[in-house]
């Protein structure tokens, strides 16, 4: 199946033949469906897989049809998808493949990492941000800062889960996800990716995910 046919929003067709993705990797193949069936998904996968288009492609999906057959999708400024990940190079990466793909679209991605003064980040995010790229640290700042509003958030993604535990996030994730509050209770799609799958991943996805698909490519 291809892109097109996995019902992939229309208007990042060129973007996609532009960035030579011609079809499907594996774990696109698996997560594209499970995704845009709006069930929340833990995914073993490699990076070099192709993970990172695994979720942003139907995630983008997911905001373009939304914020087409709701309200305009201008007036839609607050952020319908966070995308946590490990370190600064992984959210930089994430971020220029968003907008990569939503090129030529209304829809804007914005990058928050720590290490670099946080005030042209804040002002990227008050022009209006509809998927939020970031690390732990950075994000939980945001959010105590009071400048994020994550009221619409409709998908939660967490990358390189096993890698955040490694680097000691596990206290910033797990407080990210309580201001969000749990899958139980809200609307929210959460998706996780993770290379490896030991015990204390098994209990993040117990605890953050609901009813959840696991897949291993
Ligand atoms: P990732 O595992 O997401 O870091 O992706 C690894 C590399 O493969 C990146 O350079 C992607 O741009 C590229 N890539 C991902 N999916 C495809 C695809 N379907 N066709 C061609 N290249 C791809």
């Amino acid at each position: 199946k291809s892109f097109e046919e996995a019902g992939i929003y229309d208007g990042f067709m060129t973007n996609l033949v532009k960035a030579h993705f011609e079809k499907p990797t594996p774990v696109q193949k698996y997560s594209i469906p499970i995704v845009m069936s709006g069930r929340d998904l833990m995914a073993c996968a490699q990076t070099g897989s192709g993970k990172t288009a695994a979720f942003l492609l139907p995630v983008l999906t997911g905001m373009m049809k939304n914020g087409l057959t709701g309200s305009a999708f201008s007036d839609v400024q607050e952020p319908q998808a966070l995308v946590v990940a490990p370190t600064r190079e992984l959210a930089l990466q994430i971020f220029n493949d968003a907008r990569k793909f939503s090129h030529g679209t209304m829809l804007r991605p914005v990058v928050l990492y720590g290490g670099t003064s946080v005030g042209y980040q804040l002002k990227q995010v008050e022009n209006g941000a509809h998927i939020v790229v970031g690390t732990p640290g950075r994000l939980i700042d945001v959010i105590n800062k009071g400048k994020i509003s994550l009221a619409k958030l409709k998908y939660l993604i967490l990358d390189e889960a096993d890698r955040m535990l490694d680097m000691g996030f596990g206290p910033d994730i797990k407080k990210i996800v309580h201001e969000l509050g749990t899958p139980e209770k809200t609307e929210r799609q959460t998706l996780m990716f993770s290379a490896t799958f030991p015990e204390e991943i098994q209990k993040l996805a117990g605890d953050f995910l609901n009813d959840y698909l696991f897949l291993t490519v």
